[in-house]
């Protein structure tokens, strides 16, 4: 058989904006178009077309958003957007007319349509090969696994329920088949992501399914308990800390799934928890976490907070500094409460006042960054493996299991002699500062 003369290959332009939620998302979009035979171009100027997927979750990011598209347009004309934003195609449309289409969040089968409208595929069976894995936008050895869109809780200060809508839970056989394919095709870390992981599958009442001949539903322990079982390390992220969570503790002191839990805490204090309306704000979670520590001591911690919520008093936030000494958490993050348009806390009373949310900031990462630096100065003299990310020169940046990519600390290896991207490294950990550790390579044995 003869292959069929090719015409020129459709090429698209992608910008993948927000959190690894949209990161996720970008790459099924990507796959689906590889699959048909789209090239993806590395700059405006190739492209035929351009796909923003964008994010809306707080003002900040929504001008990001509309600055991307702005210079996508400018820079090639020819632009289809989607993602969070794309929920409010108003705004998107008042300020840039001109784009092609605009689609929502996990919008899959709509933005491929608009590609197809907009820049027809061409069908060549022998350009469709696409790697088992998909096309993934994280280096190959980890990759991040969405166990379901949307959230039924309602925090105050968030859209994100009204932009993506309530929760939807993937079946656990798909999620752990998924898994089974990513770890098949060389990745080593897989990290779950959704916008409430401790309530997979309430909105399928925990259906059941088989996988590799045993039985799992489609609940968080089962989820840990299959993924655990292929030998990837698994990291566990936007957890909540509900009493079922206490399940999991076991598995991390097993090493089933690596011992480090995402919890985005938001603040200490009842009162602020409540008025932000966050799950489980009426657990004890200082007790809760002593439990956990005491089961695990290897238990990583990581969490972001939000300080000068309406309304926080000088006392409140007091309280948080107080919940913070006790939780002595090992990764920290702080954003300053800034309004989304449409989120419910913009129609509380006392707005905190931009310097006094500054203030507060600066204090509370001052506290946050010496528990941190303390934290990191015990594992001084401790031996570890950790992942390779990068090699630059001689040295390797790498991570051990208390460190998720992009938003924790690394480990600096230097002459990282032979080590490569996604090799495994046995090291001694032979210094720290506020938030990275340093090491040597330990001999073979
Ligand atoms: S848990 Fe709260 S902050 Fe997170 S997506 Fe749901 S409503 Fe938003």
């Amino acid at each position: 058989m003869s292959r069929p003369a090719k015409t020129r290959v459709p090429k698209i332009g992608f910008v993948s904006l927000g959190c690894p939620k949209a990161l996720v998302d970008s790459e099924r979009i990507l796959t689906r178009l590889r699959a048909e035979g789209y090239e993806v171009s590395p700059t405006y100027d190739a492209a035929d077309v351009v796909v923003v997927n964008t994010c809306g979750f707080i003002d900040a990011a929504v001008d990001e958003s509309l600055d991307a598209i702005g210079e996508a347009i400018e820079q090639n004309g020819r632009v289809i957007v989607t993602g969070c934003l794309g929920a409010r195609p108003e705004r998107i449309l008042e300020r840039h007319p001109r784009v092609l289409k605009v689609t929502g969040p996990h919008a899959y089968e709509e933005v491929v349509g608009a590609v197809h409208e907009h820049l027809p595929p061409l069908h060549d069976p022998f350009s469709d090969l696409v790697p088992p894995q998909g096309v993934r936008l994280t280096p190959r050895h980890y990759a991040y696994l969405k166990i379901s869109e949307g959230c039924n809780n309602k925090c105050t200060f968030c859209i994100i329920p009204d932009m993506r809508g309530r929760l939807v839970s993937r079946r656990i056989d798909e999620v752990l088949r998924e898994g089974e394919r990513l770890v098949k095709a060389g990745v080593k870390e897989l990290l779950v992501i959704s916008q409430d992981t401790s309530a997979y599958g309430a909105d399928i009442k925990y259906a059941a399914a088989s996988w590799r001949d045993e039985s799992y539903q489609t609940r968080f322990i089962d989820l840990a308990r299959g993924l655990g079982s292929l030998g990837a390390w698994v990291r566990l992220h936007y957890v909540y800390p509900y009493p079922h969570v206490d399940e999991v503790i076991p598995l991390m002191a097993e090493r089933r799934v690596l011992p480090y839990l995402d919890i985005p805490f938001q603040h200490g204090s009842p009162s602020v928890l409540k008025r932000m309306r966050r799950p489980a704000h009426g657990q004890d979670t200082l007790a809760r976490i002593q439990r956990w520590r005491k089961e695990c001591p290897e238990l990583v911690l990581r969490s972001t907070f939000i300080v000068g919520f309406p309304g926080e008093t000088e006392a409140e936030f007091e309280e948080l500094l107080q919940w913070l000494d006790e939780a002595q958490l090992d990764r920290v993050g702080c954003f300053k409460y800034s309004p989304v348009e449409g989120a419910a806390a913009n129609a509380l009373p006392d707005h905190v006042a931009p310097e006094v949310q500054e203030e507060r900031y600066a204090r509370f990462m001052e506290r946050a960054a010496a528990i941190s630096a303390q934290r990191l100065s015990a594992r001084v003299g401790r031996k570890m493996r950790v992942l390779v990310d990068a090699v630059e020169e001689n040295t390797a940046i790498a991570r051990s299991e208390a460190d998720a990519p992009e938003i924790d600390g690394v480990v600096r290896i230097a002459k990282a002699g032979k080590l490569r991207v996604g090799d495994w490294a046995e090291v001694e950990i032979t210094g720290a500062d506020a938030y990275d550790l340093k090491a040597r390579i330990l001999p073979a044995q």
